[in-house]
């Protein structure tokens, strides 16, 4: 693998395939329990998260990555993550080889993975850069300079595929630390913003250490009047959401006189 730039190109296929296999396999490995041989031919294993049975033809794994794909796409998705860490210096000797063809990662790239996430959590949620920024020359150009290799994601992977998944996993964290928590307070406050739309946010702050931290429960858009009925409905509707009713030990609401 040293000299894989001398490498034939017939050998770096073989060799990304059997990391392909590898690692399909080791799926089952990970994630299920009591894997055994069936006759005829046929192998048998037990999910570890949700203890549903999974078959397939022995030594094929396309049912159980089918499983996890649909089932625990998260966890799946993370420990893919991971795994693709690991194979880092391997992985890049073989996009070395593919380079020469295609001059771009593949979608699994460590490089490829980490570069999406930073324009996703750093420029477009923590500096609140609009979407639109992938589409813009500029910023073409910009990442062009910072990685050749790297294929900028579309507007649309980010709205439909990247976002809605950040989403879920914000709401599994948030959900885990309410459902670890003794007693909670939140806050409530209603936002104006310029075109006088109106919405609700409730946050939760929590002490991690010495550490004020604050999570956005929800945020919702406000529809018709904010009398203290439609509050009351989305706070009910939130504290229900994140089985915080009996927890709750404290809220917090600024002085608007519809409180
Ligand atoms: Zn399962």
């Amino acid at each position: 693998m040293s000299n894989s730039a001398s490498s034939s190109t017939t050998f770096g296929c073989s060799s990304s395939t059997n990391n392909i296999t590898e690692l399909k396999q080791s799926v089952v490995k990970n994630f299920f329990i009591d894997v055994q041989a069936r006759k005829p031919n046929s192998w048998y294993g037990k999910c570890s998260i949700c203890s549903q049975g999974v078959a397939d033809t022995y030594g094929t794994t396309s049912n159980f990555v089918r499983h996890m794909k649909t089932k625990h796409e998260s966890e799946y998705e993370e420990w893919l993550a991971k795994k693709n860490i690991n194979l880092d210096t391997k992985q890049r000797n073989i996009d070395d080889m593919i380079k020469q063809k295609t001059n771009k990662y593949s979608s699994i790239n460590p490089r490829q993975v980490k570069l999406t996430e930073s324009i996703i959590k750093d420029l477009i949620i923590e500096c609140g850069v609009p979407l639109s920024l992938v589409e813009q020359n500029g910023f073409k150009n910009f990442m062009e300079i910072v990685d050749p290799m790297y294929s900028l994601l579309s507007r649309r992977q980010i709205t439909r595929d990247k976002l809605p998944k950040l989403h879920d996993r914000m709401i599994m964290k948030l959900k885990a630390l309410c459902n670890n928590a003794e007693y909670v307070s939140v806050t409530l406050d209603v936002w104006t913003d310029r075109r006088l739309r109106s919405y609700i946010g409730i946050t939760l702050p929590t002490f991690v250490g010495d550490d004020l931290k604050s999570h956005l429960l929800s945020f919702a858009p406000l529809k018709g009047h904010h009398t203290a009925d439609v509050l009351l409905a989305e706070f009910e509707k939130v504290i229900n959401y994140y089985h915080i009713e009996k927890k709750l030990v404290r809220l917090i609401t600024d002085n608007a006189s519809n409180n």
